[in-house]
């Protein structure tokens, strides 16, 4: 009863402070930088920073390998990398997503082995991701509402949200749709959250006549949502696909009511760091103003974001046109001239989708410099897409590709779907 007190709290700090500061959101993220630099005495690696005054922009900027090689010093409530670790990965054994650590609950982040993220958050600010998702994507009703989440690990957070109007249930991905058929159709979601791949298959389902349910809200989570993904989504379900961008850094970006994603620009700060001349691709640099027991300050992340001026929904929240990949999505090309050429992933989707309108289906892996396997799902036109390709990548002077082509998709159950994904160890 404690925590929903808590959300209901943060929830109503959350509006308040977003409606008071509406035009004024600098001076919003000023106040709160100021208290968060309180909290930062507590951290050993940023106390000096603090002492000395020293403007964010003199902050280090740190991504995933220097933030988990000084994860000890960072974090504010004195918790070692080695014990979270175990924590964690015990949780992930038994499949029992309720650990804590003095009172902090720690996750692991899906990635590759090796390089995995570990989440903290203190209950306070659990309340604060609550809040912001029951501000910004459930909405807030007094209808029963019951939300489908198709996930791959559950989380005790989401169960602790559970109340008499908004019940949540739980889809595991690693088990074939088939098993979910029946409790889908019985449960009839009022909310569908899922990533794009599988919602995709459930609009398969939903086609074939084997499913039959009609949410009013779906939410497209931690997968890339393409276009024509996004599309032929919203044909099969006939509304507005929402998207929710978030990561082991935090809660980044939510819907507005035109489907299009807006940084959560009330407690972060972003910075942007572009990647190309025309200042068209970025990759943001993010402080949360919000979370303290595990600091996020100036984090590059290694997502691709697509800058996007105005939005018809007139946020003074800053707006994405679409978030392309991960920097390892690039391919990397060697020119006719010897040169390293990169191909960022949204090129080869659209010379792939405009081959023929009835693409949908597709993957492509870079395995080396010269070898890229491609798959589609129309096998048909296969050699159309390829030759495509072929001139596309000549006309970027780059001569020496070979395309193989793959018979089945690139992904695995329960994994994330990277439609165009570099794996060519030369990256
Ligand atoms: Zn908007």
């Amino acid at each position: 009863m404690y925590f929903k007190l808590q959300i209901l709290l943060a929830l109503i700090k959350l509006r308040l402070a977003k409606w008071w500061y509406k035009n004024k959101l600098d001076k919003l993220r000023e106040k709160r930088w100021k208290s968060l630099q309180k909290q930062l005495l507590h951290s050993p690696f940023y106390q000096k920073l603090v002492l000395n005054k020293t403007p964010l922009d003199d902050y280090p900027i740190m991504d995933k390998s220097a933030f988990m090689a000084s994860f000890d010093k960072i974090n504010t409530v004195g918790i070692k990398l080695s014990e979270a670790l175990k924590v964690a990965e015990k949780a992930e054994q038994q499949r029992d997503f309720s650990p804590t650590l003095n009172g902090i609950t720690i996750g692991l982040s899906s990635g590759t082995s090796g390089n995995r993220g570990i989440f903290m958050a203190s209950q306070a600010e659990r309340a604060n991701w609550v809040a912001c998702i029951l501000d910004r994507v459930i909405g807030i009703s007094f209808k029963k509402r019951s939300v489908a989440f198709f996930l791959r690990a559950n989380s005790n957070l989401y169960s602790s949200v559970s109340s008499r109007l908004l019940k949540f249930s739980f889809f595991d991905i690693l088990q074939p749709m088939d098993q979910h058929i029946e409790a889908l159709n019985a449960l009839q979601p009022s909310i569908l959250v899922a990533q794009p791949s599988v919602l995709l298959e459930i609009a398969a389902c939903i086609e074939e006549g084997k499913v039959s349910i009609s949410p009013a809200k779906i939410i497209s989570v931690a997968e890339v949502l393409t276009p024509e993904d996004a599309r032929n989504l919203e044909g099969v379900f006939n509304q507005t696909i929402h998207q929710v961008y978030q990561c082991t850094e935090g809660l980044l970006a939510t819907t507005c009511e035109h489907g299009k994603l807006h940084f959560n620009d009330d407690f972060l700060i972003i910075e942007k760091k572009y990647l190309d001349e025309e200042k068209k691709r970025y990759h943001p640099i993010i402080t949360d103003l919000l979370r303290t027991s595990q600091p996020i300050i100036r984090y590059e992340l290694n997502d691709i974001i697509h800058e996007k001026n105005d939005c018809p929904c007139r946020s003074t929240f800053t707006a994405i046109e679409m978030i392309e990949g991960r920097s390892d999505d690039v391919l990397v090309f060697r020119s006719n001239e010897n040169k390293s050429v990169k191909i960022y992933p949204d090129f080869i989707r659209r010379e792939i989708i405009l081959t023929h309108p009835s693409i949908q289906d597709y993957t492509v892996i870079q395995k080396s410099e010269s070898i890229i396997e491609l798959y589609v799902g129309k096998s048909q036109f296969f050699d159309k897409v390829k030759q495509r390709l072929q001139s596309f990548l000549r006309s970027q002077g780059i001569d020496t590709v070979e395309i193989r082509q793959s018979l089945s998709r690139n992904h695995r159950q329960g994994k994330k779907l990277r439609r165009v994904q570099n794996e060519s160890q030369k990256n």
